[in-house]
Order: C-alpha cells, then structure tokens, then sequence
C-alpha cells in the first residue's frame, strides 16, 4: 500500500496578522520533474521505478496542487501539458498558459510526450489576465534553452495590478555564468513590466542556484525590492530552508535549496508559509518516491497587498 502523503503545516510568520479585508492569494512554485526526464535521464537510483508510473504519478502531482488550492500555480517540467495540466486545471477554472523549452532534454528521451517547459496557472475568479508574455531568457549567448512566462493580472477583490513571472533557470555546475546572464535579463524584462516598480511583482521558479550563488544575489539586491517568502520559515527570516530538493543519483545524494518564490517587499507582504517535510519524513531513499511525485519539494505560501504601500522599502 502506498504510505501517507507527506503531512505539512503552515507558519504564520509573528507580526503578519491576516488581514481583515483581503483574502489572501495562495501561490504555489513547484518543479513537478518532467516524466521523461524521471523515467529516461534522472537515474534516481533509490526510486522504484514503479514511483514514477505515470498513470499514477499524475494524480499524486494534481492531489498536490488540490490539497493546496493555489490561486497562482507556477510550474516547471511540465511535459504533460496539452494532455493532462491544461484541461484538468481549466476545468478547475484556471487560465492556463505554457511556454515549452525550444530544445527539450524531453525530445531525447525514447516515447517522450513533447518537449518540457514553464507552466502558468492563474483562477480566474480572483484576477483578470490582462497580458501575457512568454520569453526565451538571455537569447543573445550562444545558447540558451530556458524560458519564462510573465503575465499582468488585475485583482478582482481590491482592482491592484500583480505582475508574475515563472521561470526555470539553467541546470548543474559550471553554468553559474549563464544563470546570471538568464537572471538579468528576466529582472530586465521585469523593470519594465512593473513599469518602475510601481506593479507588486511575484518571481516563482527553480533557479538551479543556492543562495550563495551570484544569481541568487542579484535578485535579493536588484532595484525592484524582492525577497525570498520562505526565508519566514527560519528562525530569524533571513534564511533559506535548507533544502527543495533532495535526490540520489549514482554521483550521490543531492540535497539542495534551488526553488524560490520573490515578492515585492514594499508592496505585497507573505501571511503564510507551507513548511517543509523533516529528513525523516522524506525518508531515507529520498524523492521522488511512492508518497511524493517530484525530486523538487512544493512551495506554497499566501501573500497580500500591503494596505499601506510602502515604496521606499
Ligand atoms: P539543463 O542543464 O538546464 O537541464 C535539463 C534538465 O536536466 C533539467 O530539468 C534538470 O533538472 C535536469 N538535470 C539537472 N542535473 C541533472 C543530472 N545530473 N542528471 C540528469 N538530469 C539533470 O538542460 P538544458 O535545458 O540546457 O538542455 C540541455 C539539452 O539541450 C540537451 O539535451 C541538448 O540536447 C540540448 N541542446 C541543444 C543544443 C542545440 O543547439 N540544439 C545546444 C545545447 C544543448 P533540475 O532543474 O531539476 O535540476
Ligand atoms: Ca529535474
């Protein structure tokens, strides 16, 4: 039998009362391992390979996403986009969007189902999707295979403009270079989406970075005043969860923090924050596994508007 999902908590982060006339928007980041690179690349060597059976393993992906209800779903490795996320989650009331990567690890993989990508969720009962931009990051080096999504939505709730932006920056050592070039254009793109800052912006994506990384620098001390949401969970909100993602390969075990979710500070503030799973309940052949669909962790958190914008912070 298959044991029980991992059991998670929110935190609400001391001094972030919820507010009394917003509901808040639940954003959720999670790179969902694309099936094709699970079943024909990762080489998890602890994963039965019976975990990453597809029949089932969508349903343990969309259980995730239900038990959580985001209201901005940003995911990564989508490879089952035109055949499973689309309609399910436009049923579900969702706009949905997909920006597949031009040249696919995917593709290489015998039986493939398409090329992998960033996917972008949004219910349509809480905002109006008022533009939609879909980007292939820094398209000036000599190649790059990574893209983004940025969309313009409108809250329906308080009329406040919310600019999101899902990407998934380039994999592995020895890339740290092209991470940063990816990095500035996206935080290029965003000056002028947010049009000076003034549009509160969400960044969600899997930056294949740790926070010690260049990329990771440029983003915490760019000029449109973001930081990282689940730095709350830690003890004095200026560090990092110590993982996101933790697998086995052959090389050995991988257990990083690489998946981050941005937030306007002056403009937006984070009232909740899904914690992350102990060592112990990943247990000890890591992710994915029979419980838990992807070698990347979900983040989950809820964030409102500052009632009182402070845009000098
Ligand atoms: P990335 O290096 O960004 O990684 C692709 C995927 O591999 C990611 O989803 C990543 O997952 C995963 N990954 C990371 N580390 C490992 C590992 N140790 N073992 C197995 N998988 C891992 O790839 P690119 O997007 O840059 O694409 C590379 C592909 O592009 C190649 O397959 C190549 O064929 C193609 N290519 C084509 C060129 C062309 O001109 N046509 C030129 C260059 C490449 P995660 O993010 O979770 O870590
Ligand atoms: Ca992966």
């Amino acid at each position: 039998r298959r044991p029980a999902r991992l059991h998670r908590s929110f935190v609400f982060p001391k001094g972030h009362a919820p507010s009394k006339y917003q509901q808040p928007i639940r954003v959720m980041q999670w790179n969902i391992l694309a099936q094709a690179l699970g079943e024909g690349q990762d080489n998890f060597i602890h994963c039965s390979a019976d975990a990453l059976n597809w029949a089932e393993r969508k349903y343990l992906i969309l259980e995730e996403i239900l038990t959580y209800e985001p209201d901005i779903l940003c995911l990564q490795e989508v490879d089952h986009y035109y055949d499973t996320f689309s309609p399910v989650l436009a049923s579900l009331g969702y706009y949905c969007t997909f920006q597949p990567k031009p040249c696919s690890p995917c593709l290489e993989v015998d039986g493939n189902n398409g090329p992998d990508g960033c996917a972008l969720f949004v219910r349509h009962s809480r905002f109006l999707l008022e533009e939609s931009m879909s980007l292939q990051l820094a398209p000036a080096t000599l190649f790059s295979n990574q893209v983004a999504i940025v969309q313009k939505l409108r809250c329906r709730d308080t009329d406040q403009q919310l600019c999101v932006a899902v990407t998934h920056l380039k994999a592995r050592s020895g890339w740290e270079q092209l991470r940063c070039a990816q990095g500035s254009d996206l935080l290029r793109i965003l000056e002028q989406a947010t049009e000076g800052t003034h549009i509160p912006l969400l960044v969600c994506g899997d930056f294949n970075a740790e926070p010690s990384e260049d990329v990771y620098r440029q983003f915490a001390t760019s000029g449109l005043g973001l930081d990282s949401a689940c730095k709350l969970l830690s003890a004095d909100s200026q560090s990092e969860p110590p993982y996101t993602t933790w697998k086995i390969r052959p090389s050995g075990e991988s257990c990083h923090t690489l998946d981050y979710i941005w937030y306007s500070r002056g403009t937006l503030r984070v009232d909740a924050v899904l914690d992350f799973p102990t060592e112990e309940q990943i247990g000890p052949n890591r992710l994915p596994s029979y419980n838990y669909p992807s070698d990347h962790l979900s983040l989950v958190c809820d964030i409102s508007f500052h009632e009182e914008p402070d845009r000098l912070q």
